[in-house]
């Protein structure tokens, strides 16, 4: 017979939305674990290194204990330090750098096993998020080590010829911060202008150095092959040459949806591939299987952010402890 302990709740994914269900369950006293692949907030911790939230500080709280900063919106750094301390007050439960691989029903619970070993419980969250897996270019030489899906520390790329993919927030603020290290940037834009997304306050700044020329910008263009030293860029004036070093790729990320279907998570027939789940419970059409966080949102991963999806930790532990 399995003597493991049965624990009320594991939550996969130790980001800001899986913290707040620890927390909420921590209140609820129920038995919980958290279950993170990587370090604690592990997306937010790959972010750039200067990367500033667009939410203000008391938007990206959870469990009610205030983030005080020194700007109204915080940075990376000041991030990292506030979900730790959160994680260390609250006495956290937490497993890091160890990876939830799938889950079984057996009885009344589910086996959940990981990388380094199973747990029972009786209740499973899913709080995975949407960075681990990028949208790729899918051309020759995108598996050269010069191409970066994620983007760092500006200083490392100072007097280096740099191209850099997409129109986005993660893009435009590659794109200024190398060139501000002195680095020689070419954007490559698959549509027509700087996206309407980026952050108000940064658009005009990009828009000016791309009209001056200071960054050189091809719009409804696509980089078609990427070798050592060049890049092949088709434009609609043909297809243009450049003497490149870098390749910043900053073309989105996605959630791996495919972990949810192994789970048995029904997602829609369409290109949004929404998960089901009870918009009032968050529990999915697999009983005792719940979801939190961006994940809620399928491929839409611009829809649920940290600051309208916290609320999610209550909602789910409230149905829990009805049970
Ligand atoms: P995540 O933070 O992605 O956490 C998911 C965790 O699950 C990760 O740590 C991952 O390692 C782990 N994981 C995944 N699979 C497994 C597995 N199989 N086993 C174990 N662990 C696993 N939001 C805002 O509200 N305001 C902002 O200003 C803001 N700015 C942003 C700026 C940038 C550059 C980016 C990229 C995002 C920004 N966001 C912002 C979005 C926000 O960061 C995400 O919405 C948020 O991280 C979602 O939290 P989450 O806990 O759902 O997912």
């Amino acid at each position: 017979m399995d003597s493991r302990p049965v624990l009320d709740v594991v939550i996969v994914g130790g980001g800001p939305i899986g913290l707040a269900c620890g927390l909420e369950a921590k209140k609820a006293g129920l038995n919980y674990l958290i279950i993170e692949k990587g370090t604690l907030v592990n997306s937010i911790y790959n972010y750039p290194v200067n990367m500033g939230f667009f939410s203000t500080s008391e938007r990206l709280e959870i469990g009610g204990i205030p983030f005080v900063s020194t700007h109204a919106k915080p940075g990376r750094n000041e991030a990292l330090e506030y979900y730790r301390r959160v994680a260390i007050a609250g006495g956290i439960q937490v497993r890091l750098f160890e990876r939830v691989i799938t889950t079984k029903k057996e009885d009344d619970h589910y086996i959940i096993t990981t990388s380094k070993g199973s747990y029972a419980a009786r209740n499973i969250i899913i709080a995975t998020g949407f960075y681990d897996i990028p949208y790729l270019l899918n051309v020759k030489g995108e598996e050269l080590p010069k191409v970066k899906h994620y983007y760092d520390d500006p200083h490392y790329y100072a007097f280096q010829k740099v191209v850099v993919v997409g129109a986005a927030n993660s893009a435009v603020d590659a794109a200024l911060e190398t060139w501000r290290k002195g680095a020689e940037v070419t954007m490559v834009v698959k549509g027509e202008e700087i996206s309407n997304r980026v952050k108000y306050w940064v658009k005009p700044d990009i828009e000016n150095r791309i009209k001056e020329g200071s960054i050189q910008a091809y719009f409804s263009s696509a980089i078609t092959e990427i070798r050592e030293n060049e890049v092949d860029i088709q434009t609609p004036a043909g297809p243009v040459t450049i003497a490149n070093d870098w390749v910043l790729a900053m073309t989105g990320y996605q959630p791996d949806l495919s972990f949810l279907e192994k789970l048995g998570i029904e997602l829609s027939d369409d290109e949004v591939r929404k998960p089901a789940y009870n918009e009032d419970t968050h529990e999915t059409n697999v009983a005792g299987i719940y979801l939190a966080g961006v994940i809620c949102g399928g491929m839409n991963t611009h829809r649920l952010f940290i600051e309208n999806s916290r609320e999610h930790a209550e909602k789910i532990i409230a149905n829990i402890v009805k049970q």
